[in-house]
């Protein structure tokens, strides 16, 4: 009896595809035997390797789309044509169902690819109400200090602790959803001796390769540098652009945390900080990036050809865009606030944003960039592996 939670196990149980399985499946033999769209991605060069594609393999090339809808404007055979080739939508019915099957727990995905927007704007407004009580209750609905000291409302151990636990369960939660799916499309799966030792030698090269092109972003270039398409056949890089400032601000937002938890802990200076210091630096700056990140991807996103990706996904996209920058907007107003008497209520507003940015994470839209890390790392190792079919692409 195969373990519920082992992926493997799950694929001999079930090997049969689904119909958005089969429907890769499909177009994939038609883009095999056409190949005009190779230069676009990595999904087409890493589609030549095979001739028939199971479950594993159509999980990875989904996640190696980045949805850009390059190869759907230059197909010959998309709707109307009766091929009915549409790459980016087919992928990401796929992808989306990846991200609710390799959750962790599994109920959990269920529970937030249903109702992404709803979910994520009811779970902060839900936090910070609730923090607002606490408040209210305390009798520390106003501050009266005037001195920015976010500890004189929620004290430091208390916040530390709470957003310790929830920031790790979150990590924690993502990195099993993140295993499954690795333990699926790893290359030495199934892989005969002589490649598993090719493996082993490839992979140093392809994890500097593989961390370089998500560093960069590369392949949101769309293999030419012009980008990706948005409402139409134009190439654009300003998705390419947002995602950068979305990324690097969210990583100056932690580096912020992280900076002033090291001032806490080791070198014993407490908050409030100066404008000038480091960590209300790195958290202006990142603040920043994470309100025009995320404003550009929603107004990227409200554009966008719907034929290029699944509608049923835009409350998941919405979602996540609306928690990263409700987690910004709160974040630079208690900033600019913080010596008013309105600092608790922007304090209780910020810590439920985010909260519910970190409950989430694992569940939806966040996931995407480590699920299609994991791909990129795939094809990077198997791109230094002989071609045992030898059809070119490569
Ligand atoms: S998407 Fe269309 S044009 Fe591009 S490789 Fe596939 S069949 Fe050919
Ligand atoms: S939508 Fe873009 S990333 Fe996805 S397969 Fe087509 S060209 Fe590649």
């Amino acid at each position: 009896m195969p373990s519920p939670t082992d992926p493997i196990a799950e694929a001999a149980a079930a090997p049969f595809l689904t119909a958005s399985e089969s429907e890769v499946a499909r177009v994939l033999q038609i883009c095999n035997a056409c190949r005009y769209c190779e230069g676009y991605c990595a999904v087409f060069p890493a589609m030549t390797r095979h001739l028939a594609f199971d479950k594993a393999e159509i999980h990875h090339l989904a996640n190696l789309c980045h949805n850009c809808g390059a190869c759907l404007h230059a197909c010959q055979y998309a709707p109307p044509h009766d091929f009915g080739v549409n790459v980016p939508r087919a992928m990401a019915e796929v992808r989306v169902a990846t991200y609710r099957d390799y959750a962790w727990p599994p109920a959990f995905g269920r529970l937030y690819a249903r109702a992404g927007l709803t979910v994520a704007l009811a779970l902060a407004g839900g936090l910070a109400l609730f923090l607002l009580l606490v408040l209210a209750i305390g009798g520390g609905f106003t501050h009266e200090g005037g001195d920015g000291n976010f500890y004189a409302v929620f004290p430091h151990d208390f916040l530390a602790s709470f957003f310790g636990v929830v920031f790790l369960a979150a990590v924690f939660a993502l990195a099993m959803g993140v295993g499954r799916f690795w333990r699926r499309v790893s290359p030495s799966v199934g892989a005969e001796a002589d490649d598993r030792s090719a493996i082993a030698r490839a992979r140093g090269p392809a994890v500097v390769e593989a961390v370089t092109d998500v560093a960069t972003l590369r392949h949101l270039g769309g293999g030419h540098g012009e980008g990706c398409n948005e409402e139409d056949d134009r190439f654009t890089p300003a998705r390419r652009y947002f995602h950068h400032l979305t990324a690097y601000g969210f990583l100056l937002c932690l580096a912020s945390t992280s900076v002033a938890t090291l001032y806490h802990y080791l070198l014993g200076l407490e908050a409030p900080y100066a404008w000038t210091s480091l960590p209300v630096i790195l958290g202006t700056l990142g603040g920043i990036g994470l309100v025009i990140g995320p404003a550009g991807l929603l107004w990227l996103n409200l554009r966008r050809d719907p034929a290029q990706g699944d509608p049923a996904q835009r409350p998941m996209d919405r979602g996540f865009i609306a928690l990263l920058l409700a987690v910004s907007l709160t974040g630079l107003a208690l900033l600019v606030l913080r010596e008013t008497r309105a600092m608790p209520v922007w304090l209780a507003l910020h810590l439920g944003a985010v909260t519910a940015l970190f409950l989430t994470m694992p569940y939806g839209k966040f996931a995407h960039g480590f699920f299609r890390a994991a791909a990129l790392l795939k094809h990077t190792i198997e791109k230094r592996l002989p071609n045992r079919l030898d059809l070119g692409g490569d």
